[in-house]
């Protein structure tokens, strides 16, 4: 339940609230807002009994909350959640562009191509250190070596990192490095990880498992909001079905419904969806028209070389072209006020 107070409640009305619901067993958690404040109720097993607020001094509504994800679902909180980060900001509806490569190989290839994809128009570098393999013989990451890489990158280019943590082991050491925290989506139902992902004062990218719900996927976010963090960018990278004609399939249709149910920011990683280059650009097109608020694109200057996702990787030549197109796209749509 959400407790909407009047535009001129006192602070004393607020904190006689927050004691009754305390009273009745329950967690409150007071959410400020441009106008007014509102109250959520957290932790109860069954309904809440509206009337139990409705004549406290200062309550305007009691208004009950269908969705099993509260602190992630726009009834609980209607504004949009704006994510700043370096000079980007994500969710405010301008298309944020997260690049580079899979992995962070050596100073010399992440260096290079964070130059190309700053260039281009990319916002924030992305690379794993740490990096979640199927085969354990592949290339397994770099470790503290490519975070300390990554360290050296943000100082030359200014570029804001985001990069994945695998596991609670290490959490630690990639919350000192990273500027936003990737949970990957075979770690989407983590919950260990992402109740610490929860603790944590950086923002957190949190990929869509590979079998997930949407809903399922909300509920993995709520972890983190429940813990204190509302930081989350919800990324959306295909999900497994029955084709082989990419490595998964890109949901485009989370997008509004995500947009829909929650406030959090959503963006799109074509390149996982895909699999293979070809395929990026148009997903890319794609995803800015379906409305999401960012991409996180692989990029990589010699991707025939690479370590890992080299057949997904986007040249350079070919992401400055996919940030022209996609450029295009976003200031139609923004010109004629059809992205809200
Ligand atoms: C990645 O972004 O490098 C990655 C491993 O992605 P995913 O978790 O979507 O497979
Ligand atoms: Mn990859």
């Amino acid at each position: 339940m959400l407790l909407v107070m009047n535009k001129n409640a006192t602070t004393e009305q607020i904190d006689a609230i927050i004691s009754k619901i305390k009273e009745q067993g329950y967690t409150p958690r007071p959410i400020p807002g441009g106008e007014r404040v509102s109250i959520g109720i957290l932790n109860n097993r069954g309904p809440v009994d509206g009337s139990l607020f409705l004549g406290m001094p200062g309550v305007k509504d009691a208004i009950p909350v269908t969705r099993p994800y509260k602190l992630v679902g726009r009834e609980f909180q209607h504004e949009s959640t704006l994510i700043h980060v370096g000079d980007a900001t994500i969710g405010d509806g301008s298309m944020t562009i997260i690049a580079g490569p899979c992995a962070v190989e050596s100073e010399e290839q992440a260096l290079t191509i964070a130059k190309h994809v700053q260039k281009a128009g990319a916002r924030l570098f992305r690379g794993g250190a740490f990096k979640p393999r199927t085969s354990p013989y592949s290339f397994q990451g770099l470790g503290v070596e490519g975070l300390k890489i990554l360290d050296r990158v943000r100082e030359i280019t200014g570029l804001p990192i985001v990069t994945e943590v695998l596991d609670m082991e290490n959490f630690h050491l990639v919350e000192e490095y990273a500027d936003i925290i990737q949970i990957g989506t075979r770690n989407m139902q983590n919950f260990s990880l992402l109740r610490k992902a929860g603790a944590s004062k950086k923002p957190i990218l949190l990929k869509r498992g590979l079998a997930a719900t949407v809903e399922e996927w909300l509920m993995a976010a709520e972890y983190i909001l429940a813990e204190g963090n509302s930081q989350v960018i919800l990324c959306e990278r295909g999900v497994r079905t029955f084709v082989n004609h990419s490595r998964n399939t890109l949901d485009l249709s989370a997008v509004p419904v995500v947009r829909h149910e929650s406030h959090l920011p959503i963006i799109i990683d074509p390149s996982h969806a895909a699999g293979r280059r070809d395929q990026v650009i148009p997903l890319s097109r794609a995803a800015v028209a379906v409305g999401a608020h960012g991409l996180m694109v692989e990029v990589h200057h010699e991707p025939e070389n690479a370590l890992s996702d080299g057949a997904q990787s986007l040249y350079p030549e070919q992401f400055e072209k996919m940030c022209r197109q996609i450029r295009m796209i976003y200031n139609d749509l923004q010109n004629n006020g059809d992205l809200n």
